[in-house]
């Protein structure tokens, strides 16, 4: 018979996927003889078997009984014995950590007569009825179905009868009371009775849990941090310990290091008086944990300890959450903890300082979105004026947005392009789609360990929380601070680093990452931690690195950042703003003589333009492509000329020769589908003389540069080709004016002359065009186009969003590699035009090659470099380095 139920004793940490993270590391610290309270956890696997047959797994319950009854005779007492109760908590835990997104069940165990006994053995009448009515709330609510609203309203008409200002005014009388009331409504609501019997109410907790796994958060969490949908949640069962006991006891959160900036130290949250879960919930506000050095010296120094011993056992930052009952010290959770971008890099450094880890394992545990991410601008402080209020700086980051006051409202306004803040007293799981949308979250409650401050961390979203000073009218839709109203729509600066925040849009400043990486400054700290992570990778990648940039600045800058050469320079860009006429001239062209007079008065432009480009990059390679857009680009609209020229006619004005001339050339070249249409070779093909002009230029520019002095190392790129004819052709037409200008200026030029493979007729023909090409570089934007058929242009808006959500694709495959079949093309080009051409250099050039995933496929695949914007090429080296770990 399978084997679904796992002691504590029995997992370990890497049993992850068996155990969910939860329990995987509940055992581990079991198994280091850490104070943890007993349990057993059923695996993942029961869950994915519920979750496909419906229908519990075979036996699932006997063997959940057997480890009860372990459980039980180690405990002494039985499950909801009456009088002296034994207590469990039923938590989900996946192997991914989801915080908050699904179910959790505590005090199962408690019934009408236990309730009793547990009055009795605790000593505190006024625990065990709120512990009862917050398992009927619970169970009534997650189990039973009953909106969770009614049991909150049931709950506020009681404190207002009373006139108490919180949960902790109400005494026992009211407590058994609101019991009552909770029963009725579930049997009002449902028919059925909240069950009495503790078997009963362990197993359909379990289940309940299970079902979770398939709730409407969890699926919406689950796609925007990519966690596959079918891995199942584990259950943790455990013996409840209990921080309401009392002013002796509470709850609370630690992590090892700072995790929002990786500093060493004592971090943390902690409540007396209360259960784990109202440290998270952001109810009542925390003190900062080393404050318990002086409620409980004792379980602060365990405490302490336990931190060490786990963090030198993980080699890593830990987040811990910890229960004392009665002055004695419980371990509930850990974890290697979630942090933010700084704090990843400055902790894998400090911990190959301490000897902890190498500095390849520091490399592993950085990455590519992260470093993005500290390449962002910050507020500039000097410039920001008065904060309007200061709250805790749980996630840094500067964002500029529009208040608003309601997820709903945040959505809507994010869709219709609006930048929006989401301002909240606190966050729950419910507000998720508005963290989403917003650009940085506020909130007026609750610690670094809030539901807001931890799902924003984990976006990599701005997030300020516990702002007290904050008076936050969610139902009027405004807050007050300092004296000053803010209505829904102003807009508010949240500097997440800081901790701060502005009325009004803040000035911004560069990152101290961006300026390292512009200027080479170096500082201690983060940038010292990324300089070294940096370091590494550059030492240990096997892929190059270069970049797509067209003008002069942009190589200059892509240098600076590391790249190794051009691997796109993209000339339209050069034939746009005044030299548009000249184009539109050599279109319009009806004879020889005034084509050769248009490219004659492009031609010096663009090789302006090269000489500077190959100025920058001297003594590295520039792919300079050949013009690839649709000449349409280049004209007038159709539509808005036709309508000008029958306008003009209608007053009377007759179209000039020209206007009629430029109508016609329109209307001949309008194209339905111009991505598909003439661009590419097809062009230069058509277009006599196009081809020759930007030879002649790039062979000029290298004439020159070679002249000063320089290394100037041009590659000339052919887009779109289907066909190796097409190169063949076109190829023909370069060498001859390359050998035109060695001739005539004296100085040999010399360009290796490849193309790109972006269509997948290209791909699947490779080795024939090898035998033409001197490289190949993959156009992944219109290889991904036209293999899936997607229009680049149109899709995203039009329907990703759709399939994102029917799990289509995980990710966009613009965005991301789709190595299944893009990839398989570019493998199959790969391996077939190095077998025709051996020493064939290979990069890839679309938007691909900086996207950390999509940068690992290409390192497996075998690439030469990868080329990106200037921005992504520090986030392309740091990748490539992991890649080749
Ligand atoms: C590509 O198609 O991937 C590419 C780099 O060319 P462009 O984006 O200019 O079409
Ligand atoms: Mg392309």
């Amino acid at each position: 018979m399978a084997h679904h139920v796992y002691e504590f004793t029995e997992g370990g940490r890497d049993m992850a996927d068996l155990l969910g993270g939860k329990g995987a590391n509940l055992a581990e610290m079991t198994r280091m003889g850490l104070p943890v309270p007993p349990g057993f956890t059923v695996s993942t696997e029961a869950c994915r078997a519920f979750l496909t047959t419906g229908s519990e797994p075979d036996g699932l319950f006997r063997e959940i009984s057997r480890h009860l009854t372990a459980l039980e005779q180690a405990a002494g007492r039985l499950l909801g014995q009456p009088d002296d109760p034994l207590l469990l908590s039923v938590r989900s835990g996946g192997r991914f950590s989801m915080p908050g997104m699904m179910e959790t069940i505590l005090d199962i165990g408690l019934n009408d007569d236990s309730v009793l006994g547990l009055a009795k053995s605790s000593g505190n009448e006024r625990f065990a009825w709120d512990s009862y009515r917050r398992l009927v709330q619970m169970f009534g609510s997650t189990v039973m179905g009953v909106d969770s609203g009614l049991f909150e309203g049931i709950l506020a008409r009681l404190k207002d009868m009373r006139g108490a200002a919180d949960d902790l005014h109400l005494d026992a009388t009211d407590l058994a009371g609101l019991v009552e009331a909770y029963k009725d409504l579930i049997h009002h609501e449902t028919g059925e009775d909240f069950p009495q019997l503790p078997a009963e109410q362990l197993r359909r907790a379990v289940l309940a849990v299970f079902e979770s796994w398939n709730g409407e958060r969890a699926r919406l969490y689950r796609r925007r941090e990519h966690i596959p949908d079918d891995l199942g949640t584990a259950v943790n069962v455990q013996t409840m310990v209990f921080g309401n006991l009392g002013p002796d006891s509470g709850s609370g959160v630690a992590f090892t290091r700072d995790p929002a900036t990786g500093a060493p130290g004592v971090y943390g949250d902690y409540l007396a008086n209360a259960q784990g879960e109202d440290v998270v919930a952001g109810i009542r506000n925390t003190i900062p944990l080393d404050g318990l050095k002086d409620l409980d010296p004792t379980s602060y120094a365990q405490l302490r300890e336990h931190m060490r011993t786990l963090e030198t056992h993980y080699r890593d930052l830990c987040d811990i959450e910890f229960t004392i009952e009665r002055g004695r010290l419980w371990m509930l959770q850990t974890r290697v903890g979630k942090r933010t971008a700084e704090a990843a890099f400055a902790i894998a450094a400090a911990l190959v300082d301490e000897g902890l880890i190498t500095a390849d394992e520091c490399l592993a545990r950085v990455g590519g979105d992260g470093l993005s991410r500290l390449m962002f601008p910050r507020f500039d402080t000097l410039k920001v004026g008065e904060a309007l209020a200061h709250g805790i700086p749980a996630s840094p980051g500067a964002a500029v947005g529009a208040a608003v006051f309601d997820s709903a409202e945040a959505v809507r306004r994010a869709a219709a392009g609006e930048k929006v803040v989401l301002v909240r007293q606190e966050t729950t799981p419910d507000d998720l789609p508005g963290m989403i949308a917003a650009q940085a979250v506020l909130t007026s409650r609750g610690g670094k360990t809030s539901h807001a401050a931890v799902v924003a961390r984990g976006m990599g979203k701005v997030c300020v929380c516990g702002a007290e000073e904050l008076g936050v009218d969610t139902g009027a839709r405004r807050f007050s601070a300092d004296g000053t109203t803010v209505e829904e729509g102003t807009v508010i600066s949240v500097d997440g680093s800081e901790g701060a925040v502005y009325l009004g849009a803040a000035p911004l400043v560069d990152s101290s990452v961006m300026r390292y990486f512009e200027t080479g400054e170096h500082s201690a700290g983060l940038v010292e931690a990324v300089s070294r992570a940096m370091n590494r990778a550059d030492g240990v990648r096997r892929l190059g690195v270069r970049a797509n940039a067209d003008t002069p600045e942009d190589a200059a800058r892509a240098r600076r950042f590391g790249a190794e050469g051009i691997g796109l320079c993209r000339t339209e860009h050069m034939f746009l703003g005044e030299r548009r006429q000249l184009v539109e001239a050599m279109i319009l062209a009806r004879t020889d003589a005034e084509r050769e007079r248009a490219l004659d008065g492009l031609l010096p432009l663009q090789r302006e333009d090269f000489v500077g480009i190959l100025e920058a990059m001297d003594g590295l390679p520039v792919t300079i492509r050949l013009l690839d857009p649709p000449l349409h680009e280049f004209l007038p609209d159709r539509t808005e000329l036709a309508v000008r020229l029958a306008a003009a006619e209608a007053h009377g004005n007759p179209p000039s020769a020209h206007d009629s001339e430029l109508l016609d050339a329109v209307n001949r070249m309008h194209e339905e589908n111009p991505m598909l249409g003439l661009r590419g070779v097809r062009l230069g093909l058509v277009a006599p003389g196009l081809v020759a002009m930007q030879v002649r230029a790039i062979a000029e520019a290298v004439v020159e540069r070679k002249r000063a002095g320089g290394d100037p190392r041009a590659e000339i790129m052919v887009p779109l080709i289907d066909t190796v004819e097409e190169l063949r052709l076109v190829r023909e037409e370069v060498e001859q004016v390359l050998a035109e200008v060695s001739n005539a200026s004296g100085v040999p030029v010399q360009c290796p002359v490849g193309t790109m493979i972006e269509l997948p007729r290209a791909a699947l023909t490779a080795g024939a065009i090898a035998k033409e090409a001197e490289f190949f570089s993959f156009g992944t934007n219109d290889l991904t186009q036209t293999t899936w058929g997607f229009s680049r242009d149109d899709v995203e808006a039009a329907f990703f969003s759709a399939y994102l959500d029917k799990g289509i694709f995980k990710v966009s495959p613009f965005e991301t590699i789709d190595r299944a079949g893009v990839g398989r093309l570019v493998e199959i080009a790969i391996a077939e035009g190095r077998a025709a051409h051996p020493g064939l250099k290979v990069g890839v050039c679309g938007e691909h090659g900086g996207d950390p995933e999509s940068v690992h496929f290409f390192h497996t695949v075998g690439l030469d470099y990868v080329s990106c914007s200037p921005f992504r090429v520090p986030v392309a080296r740091l990748e490539a380095g992991r890649a080749a770990l």
